[in-house]
């Protein structure tokens, strides 16, 4: 059978900007888009990854909501294309998450990707060319791995809180938080660190209101978060205290069950049990251990997507993958690129894994050449 030059692992935007550019670089790339099933659908790891489990995706440049004949106009004047001028209908209106991740598949395709819908369950790094195994028990050879298998964002892991999946339980207040079913409405971020925080503060702008409940009495959160937290009168921070049940009707999440001490902190950083804090302060979506919100938001980390490495790669402390040169995406492997959110526990945003994975798609390329193997 042929070496590969390069196989792809990942299917979210590093995995298909990477075979973009290393198609358009005539790396004929070979993807592993994962399989369909029912064990990765569990997880949210089935193929189009984080992405295709979202809504909207409103900051993706390029992608403007609305008509964008009215946008190329303005800018273009006479210089907007024939069909933008005679007004002629198009269908460009801002773009979902799962569009997105099939128009980027089609265009990886389009340069002659070959895609296979299967998961690599392991990998041999300690030879080469690299021998790689499918779940369906194929072997490939392959002198270049670019990994780009994302990661999975945690959620409490409550059963009604899954049945409110992408009907106001998000884990992802960048994405989701502009959405109007938010906006002037109270909402919940779970989470005590500095992700939970400034999920908080953004969702501020939207929200009437937002209680940030924290598992334990003291924040993860960075001390400049903090002071950013406290000194925000929006939100009202609840520690001690913990999700026991999502509650709503068939469309929409409208209360969350609250279990544990439930304490706040006050100004002079004296605490107060909630029940007091509420005769002093009364709130209206508070009753019977119940918040009424109109959206929860996890910000309790991310599991990146690196079991089936098995050790063979260098990872960090919270196993995802160490890039191990500054502004490269070398791996401690020679060969082995990654990109996007499995080498990213920082950035996480569809944008910068596009970039890495490109990046990714580039050293490949110029590792392949600078071995005489392309
Ligand atoms: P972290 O791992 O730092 O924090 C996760 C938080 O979730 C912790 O407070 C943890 O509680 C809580 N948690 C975990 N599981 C549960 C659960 N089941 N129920 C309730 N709470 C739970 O992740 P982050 O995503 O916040 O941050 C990741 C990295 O990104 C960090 O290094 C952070 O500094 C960085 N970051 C930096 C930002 C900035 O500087 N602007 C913004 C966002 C992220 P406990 O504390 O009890 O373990």
């Amino acid at each position: 059978m042929a070496v590969e030059k390069v196989v792809i692992i990942g299917s979210g935007p590093a995995a298909w900007t990477a075979a973009i550019y290393a198609a358009r670089a005539a790396l004929d790339p070979l993807v592993y888009e994962g399989a369909m099933t029912e064990e990765n659908r569990q997880s949210g790891t089935t193929p189009l990854g984080q992405l295709n489990l979202t809504t909207e995706v409103e900051n993706f440049p390029s992608w403007p909501t609305g008509d964008t004949r009215e946008y190329l106009k303005t800018a273009l004047g006479d210089n907007a294309p024939y069909w933008v001028q005679k007004n002629k209908p198009q269908p460009t209106h801002g773009i979902q998450g799962p569009e997105m991740m099939e128009l980027m598949r089609q265009q990886a395709k389009n340069f002659g990707t070959r895609v296979v819908t299967d998961d690599i369950v392991k990998l041999e790094l300690d030879k080469h060319p690299f021998v790689l195994h499918t779940l369906e028990g194929q072997r490939i050879e392959t002198h270049a791995v670019i990994l780009s298998t994302g990661a999975r964002a945690n959620y409490l892991g409550l059963p009604s809180e899954h049945n409110y999946k992408n009907k106001g339980v998000s884990a992802c207040a960048v994405c989701d938080g502009a959405l109007s079913p938010f906006r002037n409405k109270p909402l919940v971020v779970v989470g005590g660190g500095d992700s939970a925080v400034e999920e908080s503060s953004y969702l501020t702008k939207f929200a009437s209101r937002v209680y940030l409940l924290v598992r334990r009495d003291s924040l993860r959160a960075s001390q400049i978060m903090q002071k950013r937290l406290f000194d925000n009168p929006k939100i009202l921070p609840i520690f001690n205290t913990s999700i026991s049940e999502v509650l709503g009707n068939e469309h929409w999440i409208e209360r969350v069950k609250l279990v544990g001490e439930s304490k706040v902190r006050k100004p002079d950083g004296s605490w107060q049990m909630l029940g007091d804090y509420l005769k002093e302060s009364p709130d209206a979506n508070f009753a019977n251990g119940e918040l009424a919100v109109s959206g929860m938001f996890c910000a309790i980390g991310h599991t990146p997507n690196t079991n089936f490495l098995e050790g063979q790669l260098k990872l960090n402390e919270k196993s995802y993958i160490e890039w191990t040169t500054v502004a490269r995406t070398y791996t401690s492997i020679d060969g082995v690129f990654a990109a996007g959110d499995v080498a990213d526990d920082y950035y996480r945003q569809a944008i910068s894994a596009s970039g890495t994975g490109c990046m990714a798609a580039l050293d490949a390329e110029r590792w392949l050449g600078h071995h005489g193997l392309i």
